[in-house]
């Protein structure tokens, strides 16, 4: 028993030691660009000569990367929840249609070089049991990726369907895609595909592991395919709720 013991502390410790280090690189690489950028706009802004259009561009870059560096600490933050076992979910009833449509037409709305469109074979619902926050979270991490590894444009395609039990949703791109390789630690915490393009393209490799633990906290699955080149495919289940159709339209 003792032993067991030592043996599960000294794994525990060096899967920390390995995520420290790994934080430690990607707070390197992922802070220094946003700061940078905000410092040097905000040294611009400083010097009162500059015409108004100008200082709008530098303004909006400052507030972009300002978002940039929100949401990486958000992202530690979560993935530190995720390590401690603390990360908890408020859920109540959530009809997936609209949050789904909305988080997609923003995505539309955001971007000239992508068509993104949305379809769905429910009038109303599916419902599930979730936390709305984090529902949100997913849908973003998912087609933030769908946008980010398509750096030629192209359709990238949402659709949600249900059965009696299940509801399903699918995120598809015609982006750069994944090496098979990869697929397998895709949703592992602070993995990327090691090419020039994932480089280029940069981020932490959190994304997909926040997707996972979302996903997993509500009883779901997440699955991937994809072909290098072509594009990728993203596909969510999550149980349907339980409910008699009175208790739906009490709410
Ligand atoms: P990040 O994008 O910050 O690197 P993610 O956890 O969201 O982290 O994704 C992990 C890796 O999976 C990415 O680095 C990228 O290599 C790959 N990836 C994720 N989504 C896509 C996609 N839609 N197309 C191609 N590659 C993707």
């Amino acid at each position: 028993k003792g032993t067991m013991l030592v043996l599960r502390d000294v794994t525990k410790e060096t899967e920390m030691d390995r995520l420290k280090s790994e934080l430690v690189s990607t707070v390197s690489h992922e802070l220094r660009t946003p700061l940078s950028s905000i410092y040097g706009f905000t040294e611009l802004m400083l010097n009162r000569d500059i015409d108004l259009s100008k200082q709008d561009r530098y303004l909006k870059t400052i507030h972009s990367e300002t978002e940039r560096l929100a949401n990486l600490v958000n992202d530690f933050l979560d993935v530190q929840r995720m390590e401690s076992g603390t990360q908890s979910y408020q859920k109540r009833p959530l009809d997936l249609r609209p949050l789904l449509e909305e988080t997609t037409q923003f995505y539309a709305a955001s971007t000239t070089k992508h068509t993104i469109t949305f379809r769905s074979f429910n009038e109303t619902g599916p419902w599930i049991e979730a936390d709305e926050e984090k529902m949100k979270q997913l849908m973003n991490n998912l087609l933030n990726n769908a946008v980010k590894y398509s750096p030629s444009g192209g359709t990238i395609e949402v659709v949600l369907t249900a059965d009696q039990h299940h509801v399903q949703f699918t995120v598809r791109d015609e982006g750069i895609g994944i090496p098979k390789t990869a697929l397998a630690k895709l949703f592992e915490k602070f993995y990327r595909v090691d090419n020039s393009d994932s480089r280029k393209i940069g981020g932490t490799g959190l994304g997909l592991a926040i997707c996972k633990e979302i996903v997993e906290g509500h009883d779901g699955e997440i699955l991937v395919d994809s072909v290098e080149r072509k594009g990728s495919l993203f596909t969510v289940k999550l149980p349907q709720m339980v409910t008699s159709h009175s208790a739906v339209s009490e709410m």
